[in-house]
């Protein structure tokens, strides 16, 4: 019998907020019950320590690679675990286009996180070009396999993923619930690989344009375990419907 997987809503704050959204989150996420859906919220690191969070986790949105030592502008997982977080996002995007992160650094990157005791939301997902060739599930899968690879399934069933397909991102364009789905589910099949339990029990959040009024379908589709939301996470009403609907 499948696992009852915990819905899990996370949001990405990316380089946005300040101090008084801090205050307001915490005010207006504070006030709710989440029920069965955990809740995190991931924010620039600077923001960690201005938390009080009862109803949900603060997490991270990178962590260094490396432990400690001369790297420059770096923040190390131990430090971040000491601020208050419980989760990091590691290999976003953003991060592997704008800052050149392979694979292998995503997959260090989680071993990190792991290491500080911190879960790594690690996330995976096809450029436009790659959906357009029909390749996608071939390089989703691929992204997984090396986080696999280097920690091992008994490491890697500690993380938690998200699918997030660059063309959805940010731009309005959500890939439909059967789009995220067959997705999660190829990847799911690729982790069974390994190990049934661990796939059977591996969250798979979907992430791209998610909003108030599309989140419940998505999270219907059997696998998808809930989501990453960027912008709508930055509104306290959205974020809540969003995490209410999971
Ligand atoms: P979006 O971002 O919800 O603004 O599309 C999602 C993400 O990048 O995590």
């Amino acid at each position: 019998m499948a696992t009852e997987r915990k819905s899990l809503v996370a949001g990405n704050w990316k380089l946005n907020g300040s101090s008084a959204l801090v205050n307001e989150m915490n005010q207006a996420l504070n006030a709710c019950d989440f029920k069965d859906t955990q809740v995190v919220v991931c924010v620039p690191s600077v923001y960690l320590g201005q938390f009080s969070a009862s109803s949900f986790d603060v997490g991270a949105q990178d962590v260094s690679s490396h432990e400690s030592g001369a790297y420059t502008g770096e923040v190390s997982a131990d430090m971040l675990a000491e601020c208050g977080a419980k989760w990091v996002i590691v290999g976003h995007s953003e991060r592997r286009t704008y800052h050149a992160e392979s694979n292998a650094v995503v997959a260090q990157k989680a071993q990190r996180a792991l290491e500080a005791g911190l879960i790594p939301i690690v996330c995976f997902g096809e450029e436009e070009s790659i959906r357009d060739s029909g390749d996608y599930v071939e390089h989703c899968v691929k992204q997984v396999a090396v986080v696999v690879e280097h920690l091992g399934i008994e490491r890697f069933a500690q993380c938690v993923l998200a699918y997030e397909p660059v063309w959805a991102i940010g731009t309005g364009k959500t890939a439909s619930p059967e789009q995220a789905q067959e997705v999660h589910q190829k990847v799911r099949e690729f982790i069974a690989q390994k190990s049934a339990e661990v796939a059977d029990g591996m969250r798979i959040l979907y992430g791209g344009s998610v909003k108030a009024d599309n989140a419940s379908e998505l999270f219907s589709q059997p696998d998808v375990d809930g989501g990453l939301i960027g912008g709508a996470s930055l509104k306290a009403d959205d974020f809540k419907a969003i995490c209410q609907s999971a």
